[in-house]
């Protein structure tokens, strides 16, 4: 039977520039995994902004998508006169020997023979490797500019909408074209056996029926169980951490995703019969709610407000959406940041630090 040739989306060369084994798998490569992308609404807000000229009239009750949008406003502002003749979401495709290539660029323009390609994105400036992604959207822009249309340079940048930081490259057309050229031999010289495992097999569409994932993940349970953490030192993981940790990571989503199939399945199909006495069922708990509202009295009537102060936890989104609820048509933004001043200036805001770990190339002090 002739084999069927892969489809490759642009979102999913990241990972196929460190592993080409999603070209053995049987699916269309990378087609689910960008429907579940985060900020598929952003994107949605930009494109429409870009395409009527206008804020557009896009109802939210989240605080955060509040931001992102302004920010996104911000950004467009920026860089519009720049995009004469903006090409927003377009489905590009183009058909390569190895693969079939496509995605659809946030925008792209061209200018005075200089091809841009922006990307928007929402989350936070991290190390991810985010330029193989450009040059797969670069690829395909270019393709479709008619060819009396001189392009002599492409610029590539990504949005970080959060943090307002922007990171740019340029390339020339034959740059771009040869680092296509490059990827696709590769591809097409791969062995079927070669994988690279690592943190990007989680957004790999392979991710469930890779054969060398599955082996990466007993041998990181292995290590796990092999560790003494009453023992262990810094010395004695640093090395081996980068690997270990990644494996590690990639059996940890492994376990929330069969936690959640586990809970889904017997909530949707009712208790699991294992075996003799060994049936898996949900068991209802009832755990006490207090109706702030309607016991309000009785709590003023016992507590003082310190004491009652002490008690309550109130939600900053919640709060922030009931504010947007009361206002205006176009004045839900300016009343939700104004409410934000009258705290900040009551001393009501205090910034709780919080950690995560991460991976980075180089600390802030070395960067000097
Ligand atoms: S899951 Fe990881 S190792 Fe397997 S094909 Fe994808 S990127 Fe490669």
């Amino acid at each position: 039977m002739a084999k069927t040739k892969p489809t490759i989306r642009c979102s999913s060369l990241p990972i196929l520039n460190r592993c080409f084994g999603m070209l053995g798998a049987t699916l269309t490569v990378g087609v689910e995994q960008d429907v579940a992308i985060a900020g598929t609404e952003h994107h949605a807000y930009a494109a429409q902004l870009i395409r009527e000229g206008k804020a557009p009239d896009m109802a939210t009750m989240d605080p955060d998508a509040s931001f992102i949008r302004a920010r996104i406003r911000m950004a467009w502002d920026a860089i519009k006169e720049d995009f004469p003749d903006p090409q927003v979401e377009k489905q590009l495709v183009q058909q390569l020997p190895n693969f079939q290539l496509c995605g659809h660029p946030d925008l792209y323009g061209v200018q005075d023979g200089v091809l841009r390609v922006p990307d928007w994105k929402s989350g936070y400036n991290t190390d991810a490797d985010v330029l193989p992604q450009l040059m797969g959207y670069a690829y395909l822009a270019h393709c479709e500019i008619p060819k009396d249309v001189q392009i002599s340079r492409v610029e590539l940048s990504v949005v970080w909408l959060r943090d307002k930081t922007i990171q740019e490259w340029e390339f020339t057309p034959t740059q771009v074209r040869e680092w296509m050229r490059d990827l696709h031999k590769r591809a097409g010289a791969w062995n079927g056996n070669d994988f690279t495992a690592g943190e990007h097999c989680h957004y790999c569409p392979r991710f469930h029926d890779c054969p060398a994932r599955v082996a990466l993940a007993r041998s990181a349970v292995q290590d796990i169980m092999d560790l003494d953490v009453a023992t262990a030192t810094r010395a004695d993981m640093c090395e081996r951490l980068p690997d270990v940790y990644s494996r590690v990571q990639m059996v940890r989503r492994q376990i929330d995703a069969f936690s959640r199939w586990l809970r889904g399945e017997i909530q949707k199909n009712g208790p699991m019969v294992c075996g003799p006495e060994k049936i898996l069922r949900l068991q209802p708990r009832n755990k006490a709610i207090l109706d702030v509202q309607k016991g309000w009295d009785t709590f003023r009537s016992v507590l003082s407000d310190d004491e009652l102060a002490k008690c309550m936890n109130i939600s900053k989104t919640k709060v922030l959406a009931a504010v947007g609820e009361k206002s205006p048509p176009r004045q839900k933004g300016k009343d939700q940041a104004a409410m934000m001043l009258r705290l900040e200036e009551a001393g009501a805001i205090t910034i709780k630090p919080e950690t995560a770990l991460q991976w980075v190339k180089t600390l802030e002090e070395d960067k000097e």
